[in-house]
């Protein structure tokens, strides 16, 4: 995932490095040039960090500012971990300004409106901030009302959701205390925040109540809208599916979650048959960890950066990472409407893209880098195993030479414990990939 990035610090450095220089090299004169662009990033998370750190590195100097709203920096892909009881809260966060580099200049503020006619944007504190090039990093949001009953259900002690630290904290408990009956756990249509999150949680939930004894006592469902558990990526899927099923785990296909009944513990799932056809399903809960859907913020579906048909997010080439109408805007990260995992992983490889070619952009060249699509992910089977692979856009495996991508082993387990939050910190927030 971050993965690749091991590949490039463990075995491919001197191609990773040169691939670094190259994107980054401009001229004094160029340098020159490019410090005079006002360089603006909505959104300071992992996305907007990466692109702006990367941007100081290549020009020291340039103009960058953040809009961020934040005091306290999540690392999301912790929180799973945070569910699973392997970290505490206090590992997934971190000071907001720690992660600035020098000359970074950070509005504290939400943007409220986005003006491309008029190259600025508006916070919500009636700032208005003009810009040359704006860098959009938004992320997504639970759709907390796309389920009736979500919010009511994570008021009582029957429910959590990991998607949410302070849930994620509450599913532990839960989770732990937990001594049988009914398990499900849901999956949600349109675009997901790290597709794989939902699934991992349910395999390390099934291997914790092995561990404990309690395995026969708990009925481990997963209830999916897709046709199957992984089916982004074809190979791993029919690999995990067996694995899953001969670990007992009842997988249900085709069903999305459409309501919650707090009242009797139950869950209300839409199938959909193979002809089309609709029909209900209700399935009683004695833990629930449900998943809505996944929105954009506001001011990125409501305004004009948007399009028909793209869920509000982000309308930009898949692969110059440009939007489609507006030649000085370019988003990063999990907003943008690329088609390819919502992940920090898939970051690590759009950064690099994004900076090279807002350089090209501001030095009036052709854009001349591409994103290709990759992304990554640590599929945690159970505790102290987990399998690590890259993919493209087309779902095929990517370097599995290096992750071995078909084994669940120990190794990448305490890669995705201890490597992957460094790297995340030191590596992508410094700018260095
Ligand atoms: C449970 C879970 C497990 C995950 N596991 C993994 C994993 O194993 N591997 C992996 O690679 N990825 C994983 N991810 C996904 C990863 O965390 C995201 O892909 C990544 O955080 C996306 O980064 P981003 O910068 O695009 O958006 P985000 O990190 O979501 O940040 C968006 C930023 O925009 C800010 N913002 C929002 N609205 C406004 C506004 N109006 N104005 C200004 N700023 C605004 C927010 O405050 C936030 O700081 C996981 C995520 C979750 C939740």
């Amino acid at each position: 995932m971050l993965g690749a990035g091991a590949g490039v610090i463990v075995v491919g450095g001197t191609v990773g490095g040169y691939a670094y220089r190259r994107s980054m090299r401009v001229s004094s004169q160029e340098a020159g040039r490019l410090r005079k662009a006002r360089f603006v990033i909505a959104g300071g998370s992992i996305g907007g960090l990466t692109v702006a750190a990367r941007l100081l590195r290549g020009v020291p100097g340039a103009n960058v500012t953040i809009i961020e709203p934040r005091a306290v920096h999540h690392y999301q892909p912790g929180y799973t971990l945070v569910g699973a009881g392997v970290y505490k809260p206090k590992d997934v966060l971190f000071d907001q300004e720690s992660l600035h580099q020098p000359g970074m200049r950070w509005i504290r503020d939400a943007v409220a409106a986005f003006k491309p006619e008029r190259n600025r944007v508006v916070t919500r504190g009636g700032e208005v901030v003009e810009y040359d090039y704006l860098v959009v990093g938004l992320g997504v949001e639970m759709d907390r009302g796309s389920i009736e009953g979500f919010e009511a259900a994570l008021e009582t002690p029957y429910a959590a959701n990991i998607y949410d630290l302070e849930s994620a904290v509450k599913f532990r408990e839960l989770a732990t205390a937990f001594e049988g009956g009914e398990a499900v756990f849901t999956y949600p249509t349109g675009y997901v925040k790290c597709g794989g999150a939902p699934q991992k949680i349910s395999w390390l939930s099934e291997d914790l109540w092995r561990r404990k004894g309690k395995r026969g006592k708990v009925e481990v469902n997963f209830h999916t809208p897709q046709p199957s558990l992984f089916p982004v990526v074809p190979v791993i899927d029919n690999i995990v599916m067996p694995m899953m099923e001969e670990r007992g785990l009842q997988n249900h296909y085709r069903q999305n979650l459409r309501a919650i009944d707090v009242s009797t513990r139950t869950a209300i799932f839409e199938v959909e048959s193979s002809s089309g056809a609709k029909r209900e399903v209700r399935q009683h809960y004695d833990l629930l960890h449900p998943m809505p859907r996944f929105r954009t913020p506001e001011p990125l579906r409501a305004g004009p950066l948007t399009a028909e048909g793209i869920g509000g997010q982000l309308e930009v080439d898949r692969h110059t990472l440009r939007h489609k109408h507006f030649a000085n805007i370019f988003g990063v990260g999990d907003c943008a409407a690329t088609g390819a995992p919502k992940t920090a992983a898939t970051i690590r490889k759009q950064a690099p893209v994004v900076v090279g070619n807002l350089f090209d952009a501001a030095l009036d060249r052709e854009l001349s880098h591409a994103y290709d699509g990759t992304s990554g992910c640590p599929l945690l089977t159970r505790y102290g195993r987990c399998m690590m692979f890259e993919f493209d856009f087309e779902g095929n495996l990517v370097n599995e030479w290096l992750y071995q991508s078909t084994k669940e082993t120990r190794l990448w387990w305490n890669f995705k414990v201890h490597g992957l939050k460094r790297l995340y910190r030191h590596v992508m927030i410094n700018g260095w990939v």
